[in-house]
């Protein structure tokens, strides 16, 4: 009898006993199916295997959670193929597989599909086969040099060889580009080394010595690594007080422990000032996870944390679901940041998904940040997180001083947007050789372009936006769906020549602006758009620090972390626009980020100064800017939730419907509505047509669940929402704990 370690009793009436497993695939489906085991091969729970799934062969996972009975009679079970050499997942990762997909109300099988990132590391290491360019070779009578052709000779022209996905993936080709260069002889096969085993970071080097605060912190974190506990504990910290070194003491602690540790970080690519801190203070880089990885590159973080020999993992919200064998310790840094949240496929909150998984693993947690979110405040308060905090700049560096200008006072001439006091800020700055931010959170040159003549405005075809002018591209572009196009002759509406118009600033129009104010200033744009991978980003950065430019201008990729020793002005140039959208979070939100690009300003020596622009200077966002009283703001903003029962101190879930004729959605959406559950605390909202009511093609409407914080929101939504059975191609999506409310 083979060890199933599933269900392996047949059923009754049945001859001979046949073992089953149980197999998920990671796919839409939300359980497990039953294959029959050969009699010759031992299957564990966790364990990969191949299995026929319709005419296709898939791999799957074998699960042993509690689920479906069996319903498929013996005689007609298919056999399992081959069990796949990967080593198996742990029961714990298992049981978070499950736990996220019912809180999230996703199915089973997506979830697995999130662990099951790097689907060739569940293979055996094959000798790996790279590409070389074959020298002074002519390409063969009649081939044709295609640009994607040239552009794969260019990537190989300039490097070692490449392995055929990389090679693709570099060059923005597909593979079969990369085949015909094979068959024409202009390229050749070469063995490869496989990549070298990462280095094992040394909790034995010693970090810088630490202040008496931090010293205070980190003894308390270390007592919880040893103490190998589920816990989770805020670590509370103004920018810059120096809270990055008291948790790498902790990371240290479990290293010497023999411990895996993760490391979520909202914005991966932003993290070279990190990982070089790193290396400094372990002697050796930790393993990263994050989109941008070759695929080569992910076999090999996979295979490497399956195996435990990847020791520390610092990575974006998608590492969560990495197969450590060992965690000892998480740490989640800004943990505020939005970017946590995944808003496509399996829609979750990392932050929150990691002090579950923490919980499964029995570990301590450590989220970090220096404007905790509410939740985690809430948290605090009620006791169920543990705080530490750090209340002073390191070594004496002051908190930069914050002023507001009134924009209806202090007003800005037409079609520019510094005010004088920015202006005169500005000049003191550069005069005093020293470097100034100016934060404004609109990619582009201007967030909206109208018709003169009639007013028309240019509209994305695909949705409800507007376009947005890149002038330094040519283009207008859509933010929401990717389309773009070149500027239009004429007036699609009115057929009027020359009369477009741009409102509004975005970070081009600024940087022209500034750029004629003060001509000899060296200024540099910095948004997603100039960033192209992650490579750009630390480039970027280091020509911050070595003083390359006078004045950056940027959206939020700026404010995150980054430690600029010249940089003493930040000015915001427009502090209302994250006001603006008027959601749940918008105050908090606006807060948070305001407070830390103010953080970007004399992290040493020098004093910085911050100045926000504001047309709503008594709003509480920009008095608690003001008057650095973020406890009282966080009081008010728990107030005002607590009063209409909103998050974190009631639930909320969001049902978004959509499809391609909004008649069908509008039918769907009121159906669910009509089926609503009746429950006591629990109210159904909508629906109502979505503020992007059309994205991507899709027409959008909107239900909101709100629920009390004792009621199980997942359960009421599980048992109303398969009721309805939408039909045109209407899809239902369910977003717990929504942030974005598009
Ligand atoms: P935070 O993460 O709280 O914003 P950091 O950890 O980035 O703060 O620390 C701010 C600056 O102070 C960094 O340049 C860091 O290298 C330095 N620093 C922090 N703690 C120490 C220490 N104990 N000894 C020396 N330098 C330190
Ligand atoms: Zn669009």
């Amino acid at each position: 009898m083979p060890e199933t370690g599933a269900s392996s009793s047949a059923p009754l009436g049945q001859r001979e006993a046949i073992a089953r497993v149980r197999v998920l695939l990671p796919l839409a489906l939300d359980q497990p199916y039953d294959y029959a085991v050969p009699a010759d091969v031992a299957l564990a729970p966790g364990d990969f295997v191949s299995v026929p799934l319709g005419r296709r062969e898939r791999v799957g996972c074998v699960w042993d959670g509690a689920g479906a009975e069996e319903k498929v009679a013996a005689d007609r079970l298919r056999n399992i193929g081959r069990k796949l050499p990967a080593l198996p997942i742990s029961e714990k990762l298992r049981r978070f597989v499950e736990w996220v997909a019912r809180y999230n109300c996703a199915s089973l099988g997506a979830v697995l599909k999130m662990v099951m990132s790097a689907p060739d590391a569940l293979e055996s290491e094959r000798p790996n086969t790279g590409y070389a360019p074959v020298e002074s070779a002519k390409p063969p009578p009649k081939f044709q040099m295609t640009s994607a052709r040239k552009r794969v000779l260019g990537v190989l022209a300039d490097g070692p060889p490449r392995a055929a996905a990389d090679l693709a993936r570099e060059a923005g080709v597909s593979a079969s580009v990369v085949t015909g260069l094979l068959s024409a002889g202009l390229i050749r096969a070469v063995p490869m080394a496989s990549a070298p085993a990462f280095v094992q970071p040394d909790p034995r080097l010693h970090g810088p010595e630490l202040s008496p605060d931090q010293r205070t912190c980190a003894d308390d974190l270390v007592k919880r690594v040893e103490a190998a506990r589920y816990s989770v504990t805020l670590l509370d910290g103004v920018t810059g007080s120096g809270k990055t070194e008291v948790y790498l003491t902790a990371v240290a602690e479990a290293l010497r422990r023999g411990k895996q540790v993760l490391v979520l970080v909202p914005e991966i690519a932003l993290t070279a000032q990190w990982l070089s801190r790193f290396e400094e203070r372990f002697g050796a880089l930790p393993a990263q996870w994050h989109s941008d990885l070759t695929p080569t590159q992910r076999r090999h973080a996979w295979r490497a944390i399956a195996a435990g020999q990847a020791r520390v993992v610092v990575g974006a919200r998608s590492a969560l679901f990495l197969p450590f064998p060992c965690l000892g310790l998480i740490v989640v840094d800004e943990e505020h940041d939005g970017s946590f949240k995944q808003e496509e496929g399996v829609i979750y909150q990392a932050r929150d998904m990691a002090v579950v998984r923490a919980n499964i693993e029995q570990i301590p947690i450590v989220l970090v940040s220096a404007t905790p979110s509410l939740e985690t405040f809430a948290n605090v308060e009620q006791g169920r997180y543990a705080r530490l905090h750090l209340p002073d700049r390191f070594a004496g560096a002051k908190l930069p001083e914050i002023s507001l200008i009134d924009m209806r006072k202090d007003r800005a001439p037409r079609q520019a947007w510094l005010s004088p006091t920015l202006r005169r800020a500005l000049i003191e700055t550069f005069a005093a050789g020293e470097q100034a931010l100016l934060f404004l959170n609109r990619r582009g040159f201007a967030p909206l372009t109208l018709c003169r003549h009639c007013g028309h405005r240019l509209q994305c075809p695909n949705c409800t936006a507007w376009l947005v002018d890149h002038r330094r591209e040519g283009r207008l572009r859509c933010h929401h769906c990717g389309f773009y196009s070149g500027e239009p002759k004429v007036c699609p509406a009115c057929a009027e020549a020359d009369s477009f118009a741009a409102c509004g600033p975005g970070v081009e129009r600024l940087a022209d602006e500034a750029q004629a104010l003060f001509p000899t200033a060296r200024i540099g744009v910095m948004t997603s758009d100039t960033l192209r991978g992650p490579g750009a980003a630390s480039d970027f950065i280091a020509r911050i620090e070595a003083r390359e430019f006078d004045l950056v201008i940027g959206t939020q990729v700026v404010a995150k972390g980054h430690h600029f020793p010249y940089l003493t002005l930040v000015g915001v140039v427009d502090g209302d626009l994250g006001l603006a959208g008027g959601d749940l979070r918008a105050a908090e939100r606006t807060y948070q980020l305001l407070s830390q690009v103010a953080g970007r300003a004399g992290r040493a020596a020098h004093p910085g100064r911050v100045f926000i622009q504001t047309y709503m200077p008594e709003n509480t966002v920009m008095q608690a800017l003001l008057s650095g009283d973020r406890a009282r703001f966080y009081r008010a903003e728990s107030d005002a939730r607590k009063a209409h029962g909103m998050p974190p101190f009631g639930r909320l879930a969001a049902i978004i419907v959509s499809g391609p004729e909004e008649n069908a959605v509008i039918a769907a959406a009121r159906a669910l509505a009509r089926s609503a559950p009746d429950e006591p605390g629990v109210a159904v909202l909508g629906p109502a047509p979505a503020p992007l009511r059309r994205l991507a093609g899709q027409y959008r409407w909107r239900l909101l669940v709100k629920a009390g914080k004792d009621v199980n929101i997942q359960a009421a939504i599980r048992a109303w929402l398969p009721a309805a059975k939408p039909k045109g191609g209407v899809r239902v999506r369910v977003d717990i704990d929504p942030y974005s409310f598009l």
